[in-house]
């Protein structure tokens, strides 16, 4: 696909093509009107002359990395990863505490140890990772980046309590990342705990119970006393079952930062979640805008491990910058491929901004007639 043309790119900035030109000429671009316009180049004629550029749907990176899709045989099942969202004391955090101290991976005698941001645990030899930073800030901060982080989200709510404002906003935002839900119905071993009443209201809100006739999973669960847990698992992973979640593990690794903080002795410290592919020490990373090498990475039972597979998390040591949560990261063959990588994540980001600022511009505008 070689794009639009230098007369199309002119039109449709409703400029004159011979400015077009010019600009360009002044770049060192020789063209003609009839060929194709170089879109690093085409980007700064449009911030030259305070124009935003709608950002074709191909990332920029994509070209320079000959990224190509997987095909049906080189996918093979990867693990769901799971969120955890309700209303504020409804046991968001104990769950995951719960589940973390019960579940761990098999074999992990000593536990996990480190808050990485997630974490994996394993029921009948298969793997479900949980992102544990709760609450929906983090869901809504990397869905505004357009980042998809989860498969599944747990809703859990308090069964003495009921459907809450954040139960509602939960389920929103469930809804609208098309994210299916599974609910726990969390302090079950309360006497005053009324599952029922429960069910009804959430049935008010699309989720209808399978023993009514619905089709959400409920889980009564005591995150206190830790009941109920392994049927929750088991919930989660049929549910991804019919999800047929799938990756690639051998390509270049690709997923999301989830936190990144500065580390007294290890300095830019970023937690992972690999995607696609399979992330190694020695790798060249670029984490947003930022350039890194994996000097180490760390799993949440605080080993040294070599290697991350895909819907696993792991905390990358050796980089220069600081990343964001929501952050795409790739894995690329050399720093010279990273830095390229990064300039083109860079001009994205000036355009996306330019876009915002055009946009303050027409609004400011409007409002003074
Ligand atoms: P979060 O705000 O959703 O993270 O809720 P927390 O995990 O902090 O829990 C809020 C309160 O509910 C704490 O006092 C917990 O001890 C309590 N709690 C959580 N789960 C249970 C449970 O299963 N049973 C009972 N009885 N109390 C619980
Ligand atoms: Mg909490």
């Amino acid at each position: 696909d070689a794009g639009i043309s230098v007369k199309e790119f002119a039109d449709r900035m409703g400029v004159k093509v011979q400015d077009v030109i010019m600009r360009l000429m002044s770049m060192g671009v020789m063209t003609t009107i009839t060929e194709p316009v170089d879109p690093d180049a085409a980007l700064l004629v449009a911030e030259q002359m305070g124009i935003a550029v709608e950002i074709q749907q191909e990332e920029p990176e994509d070209a320079i990395l000959g990224e190509t899709e997987d095909s049906e045989e080189d996918l093979v099942p990867r693990p769901p990863v799971v969120t955890i969202m309700g209303h504020t004391d409804h046991g968001k955090t104990s769950l995951l505490d719960a589940i973390r101290k019960s579940k761990v991976a098999e074999g992990e005698a000593g536990g996990i140890t480190q808050h990485i941001g997630a974490y994996t645990v394993s029921i009948n030899g298969r793997d479900i990772t949980f992102l544990d930073t709760p609450g929906h800030e983090a869901f809504t901060a990397m869905r505004a980046r357009g980042a998809k982080a989860t498969d599944v989200v747990v809703l859990v709510v308090a069964a003495d309590d009921g459907v809450m404002p954040q139960t509602l906003e939960a389920i929103n935002h469930a809804k609208a990342a098309d994210v299916p839900i599974v609910v726990a119905l969390n302090k079950i071993d309360k006497p005053e705990a009324n599952p029922d009443r429960v069910k009804q209201a959430l049935a008010e809100h699309g989720l209808s119970p399978e023993e009514w006739g619905g089709s959400t999973i409920y889980c009564p669960v005591s995150a206190k006393k830790r009941t109920g847990l392994d049927h929750l698992l088991e919930m989660i992973l049929l549910q991804a079952d019919v999800l047929d979640l799938k990756a690639n593990p051998n390509r270049r690794a690709r997923g999301l930062v989830i936190e990144s903080r500065l580390d007294r002795g290890r300095g830019i410290v970023a937690s992972v979640l690999v995607q696609k592919g399979t992330l190694r020490v020695g790798n060249f990373l670029v984490l947003g805008a930022q350039v890194g090498r994996v000097r180490s990475l760390n799993d949440a039972y605080g080993h040294k491990v070599n290697e991350v597979t895909p819907s696993h998390s792991a905390e990358v040591v050796g980089l220069d910058g600081m990343p964001q949560p929501g952050d795409v990261f790739v894995a690329v063959e050399d720093e010279k491929l990273g830095r390229q990588v990064a300039m083109a994540r860079q001009a994205r980001h000036r355009a996306a901004q330019l876009l915002q600022t055009k946009k303050v511009t027409l609004e400011d505008l409007y409002s003074q007639i």
